[in-house]
């Protein structure tokens, strides 16, 4: 519903949750998603009780990726029991529709089943819930912005795409609503091969360094491509869980120190 009288539309926040950050990014396919499951799991495991709320309505991934593919949430009378995995406690849109099926919904609808999935959900307390924001600067960004009142958003991009301003305008919507932007995280930063060691810089490394610096916001760290983050998003468990020892978990962990 429009605002009434030019005031600020009603916040639609779970009541026990403390801090809600958005991780989004430019565009898609920049690893938005693996950033904030591998995110959620480092907060996790610092002792806070974390959420992992998938906002990307039109592209859920927290389903696969958090290992609850064709799982269907609890739903007793109208609320709606989040499910659990790896200590987090996760709502997306994939619990509600087939996987094969195609999210063919117009922005009121998209605007209705987010708004529904902070309202009817059972959060419970938690100290964080982290948000994978579809891509880009759409409706879904402005209502979290405007309805959910965001602790900070993190900017995922990888060098390339932070040069061709698609992470810049991002960065430029939070800070046209008032969301503070607690960084930039560079990934795909640089591969290195595990046959010879050798370090390729894929695409461009320390792009999103330069722009934190130039558009004075923090830096949180980059993360390499690597096969094994793939698979193991892939296979349910990520990084950060599956292999904690791994210098890719440490990573992550570093970057979530900042936030
Ligand atoms: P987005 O949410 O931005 O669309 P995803 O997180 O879904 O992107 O990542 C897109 C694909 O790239 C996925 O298959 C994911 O496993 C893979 N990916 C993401 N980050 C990395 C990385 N650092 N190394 C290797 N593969 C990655």
């Amino acid at each position: 519903r429009p605002p009434q009288g030019g005031g600020r539309p009603p916040s639609i926040a779970p009541p026990g949750v403390r801090h809600i950050i958005a991780v989004a990014s430019g565009k898609g396919g920049v690893g938005k998603s693996t950033t904030a499951a591998n995110l959620a799991l480092a907060l996790a495991g610092r002792g806070l009780r974390v959420g992992v709320f998938d906002a990307d309505i039109y592209g859920p991934s927290m389903p696969r990726m958090l290992g609850l593919a064709g799982r269907r949430p609890e739903v007793e009378g109208d609320r709606i029991q989040p499910l659990e995995n790896h200590g987090l406690r996760i709502m997306s849109i994939g619990f509600m529709v087939n996987e094969e099926d195609p999210v063919v919904w117009r922005g009121p609808m998209v605007m209705g089943a987010l708004e529904q999935l902070l309202r009817d959900v059972d959060w419970g307390e938690l100290d964080v819930m982290v948000v994978d924001m579809p891509p880009g600067t759409g409706d879904t960004q402005l209502t979290m912005s405007q309805r959910v009142s965001l602790a900070g958003a993190v900017i995922v991009s990888t060098p390339q795409d932070i040069a061709l301003l698609d992470a810049r305008k991002g960065l430029a919507m939070f800070r046209h609503v008032n969301v503070p932007v607690m960084g930039i995280v560079e990934n795909m930063s640089y591969y290195v091969c595990p046959n010879c060691g050798h370090r390729e810089e894929v695409f461009a490394h320390g792009g999103a360094r330069r722009a934190a610096e130039e558009l004075g916001c923090p830096f949180l760290g980059d993360v390499p491509l690597d096969i094994r983050i793939r698979e193991t998003s892939d296979a349910g468990t990520p990084i950060v869980a599956a292999e904690p020892d791994s210098p890719h978990a440490a990573a992550y962990r570093s970057i979530a120190e900042r936030i």
